[in-house]
């Protein structure tokens, strides 16, 4: 290697953000920490508590709440393992997906891999990590099996050189396949991807069902999904939500939470907000499986015309295909049925009360017949809010009934009703319309100069930021005319100066720096003054 190619590799490496997450920095932080208070403040005179829950959870509960055939669970969930070793893992893996092998070298690997494998789940239950129960000793005694048989073919193929009897091995390794996939070495758990999951499964663990009902919770904080980034989608993005679980499922509670979350946007000062809403009836044969099976019927008969994800969805989810942004399926869906046309008699009671309890509220919604939502415990009501300057991501908020869910999580029949607001995309809604936040200045800069003028800045630093006044300190001396220019940099209102002179005299320079007029005065005056402003 030459001397500048080992120069150029010593060189330490630059780290960056990873793909799809960011830092937020001052400025803008300023102005999401604005909107969390506004939430705190809304949300609380709403009666609402705050509740944290954990960034990772078993990845089942979302598996189970969200529902396994959504994208979110599906392709977009940061999900692993918690094991001792992620070698033991790997070799699971090989097993467990490993179902022909049609070559001795890869039966030589394979043989050698289940060997590792089945020594250490022998290790793994000695060190009490398994149960030594008859479901492990049936799956060791399964690959084990599988071991002799195969180390058996491989020696004879490698003497002889021949390779004809793969096909029989086929049996045994699937069944190794099997034994191996169904080892848990430890806890599968994800990122969360959203939070209303653990909301539910907060208040199931917490019996808040025998709190008063309904319970009213909301939370703000990160959530994870591997999705392709793009402006306004992000891998790590903040979602602040809020939640109402038990009580009866009076269309007032749909309307007050929708009056509370538009009161929310207004108070923030989100333009071009609209806000549209829907009902999708709840799943029995009379509401929305009725119409779904309609839907899926009339679809098959314009399939050809569908893109590819759209056909999919025919089969696995056709309310999705209302989703469609495709510019060449807008006219195809425009001629489905609607779905308020298939409610049954309840689900299209409560939607018209919810409309009518909207309006005495003077909220201001639109139908939208085609807004569904991705997640699949919603029922009834849905909404959507969009706000401007936001391109193709333009959701900032999604909502829904979800009156299944507890009871789907191993609780007591719950009903429940949430939304979660893309913080994201309600900052850079609030950027594009001259709402960011202007760069932090300062009140006061301390200019100092001499030893004994120090020792007074630190104390004059104090006072002044126990007023509640922001103040720079410099932590070295400064020339004066250096000190100023810093001052102004920074953003500073006033210039404090403090040399020799203003320490005998007791007598303070005070510097307006936009106006450049200065005035002396006493420490106590200048206290008074800066106070009064
Ligand atoms: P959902 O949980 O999918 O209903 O999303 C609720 C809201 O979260 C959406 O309306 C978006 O504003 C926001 N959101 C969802 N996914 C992302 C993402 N990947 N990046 C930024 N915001 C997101």
């Amino acid at each position: 290697m030459s001397e500048g190619a080992k120069k150029k590799e010593e060189k330490p490496r630059k780290f960056q953000a990873i793909r799809g997450t960011r830092d937020l920095l001052p400025p803008e932080t300023a102005l999401w920490n604005r909107v969390e208070q506004t939430a705190h403040e809304v949300f609380g005179i709403y009666g609402f508590g705050e509740i944290r829950t954990p960034i990772l959870e078993q990845t089942e509960l979302f598996a189970r709440a969200v529902g396994g055939e959504t994208d979110v669970v599906a392709k977009e969930m940061y999900s692993f393992v918690v094991a001792d070793s992620t070698r033991l893992i790997a070799w699971k893996d090989f097993v467990a997906g490993t179902r022909r092998i049609r070559d001795l070298d890869e039966l030589d690997i394979y043989e050698r891999s289940l060997s590792y494998l089945s020594r250490a789940v022998r290790e793994a239950v000695k060190a009490e990590y398994l149960p030594d129960d008859g479901e492990t000793q049936s799956l060791l005694s399964r690959m084990n099996g599988t071991m002799l048989v195969t180390a058996a073919a491989l020696a004879r193929g490698r003497k002889s050189g021949v390779s004809a009897e793969f096909e029989e091995l086929d049996k045994q390794i699937e069944d190794a396949a099997i034994a191996a996939a169904s080892i848990k070495f430890g806890e599968e758990i994800s990122l969360r991807p959203e939070a209303t999951a653990s909301v539910c499964r907060a208040y199931i663990e917490h019996n808040m069902q025998q709190l008063p009902q309904p319970v009213k919770l909301y939370y703000m904080g990160p959530m994870f999904r591997r999705e392709r980034p793009q402006k306004g989608r992000y891998r790590q993005f903040y979602q602040i939500g809020a939640e109402i679980l038990g009580g009866p499922d009076a269309p007032a509670i749909d309307a007050e939470l929708i009056e509370m979350l538009m009161t929310f946007f207004d108070k923030c000062g989100l333009q071009g907000t609209e806000l549209s809403i829907n009902s999708i009836g709840h799943a029995a044969d009379n509401c929305r499986r009725g119409y779904v099976a309609k839907l899926r019927a009339e679809l098959e008969k314009v399939k050809d015309k569908l893109g590819a994800d759209s056909q999919r969805r025919i089969e696995t989810n056709p309310l999705r295909v209302l989703d469609s942004k495709l510019e060449h399926e807008q006219a195809i869906i425009a001629t489905l049925p609607h779905i308020a046309d298939h409610l049954c008699d309840e689900c299209k009671t409560h939607y018209a009360a919810v409309k009518h309890e909207l309006e005495l509220r003077g909220v201001i919604y639109r139908e939208n017949w085609r807004l569904v939502r991705g997640l699949d415990y919603y029922m009834r009501t849905t909404f959507e809010i969009t706000a401007q300057g936001l391109g193709s991501q333009n959701a900032v908020c999604g909502g829904g009934r979800y009156d299944g869910l507890v009871e789907l999580l191993g609780g007591p029949p719950t009903k429940g009703i949430g939304f979660a607001i893309g913080e994201d995309r309600l900052i850079l809604s609030l950027q594009e319309s001259g709402k960011g936040a202007a760069p932090q200045g300062r009140d006061v800069y301390i200019a100092w100069m001499g030893e004994r003028a120090y020792a007074t800045a630190i104390r004059a630093a104090k006072d002044l930021r126990n007023a509640g006044l922001r103040v720079e300190l410099p932590p070295t001396e400064l020339k004066f005319g250096k000190a100023l220019e810093r001052a102004s940099k920074l953003g500073s209102r006033f210039a404090l100066i403090l040399g020799d002179n203003e320490v005998q005299s007791g007598e303070w320079t005070l510097k307006n720096l936009a106006t450049s007029e200065q005035q002396k005065l006493t420490e106590q005056a200048l206290l008074e003054y800066l106070h009064g402003l």
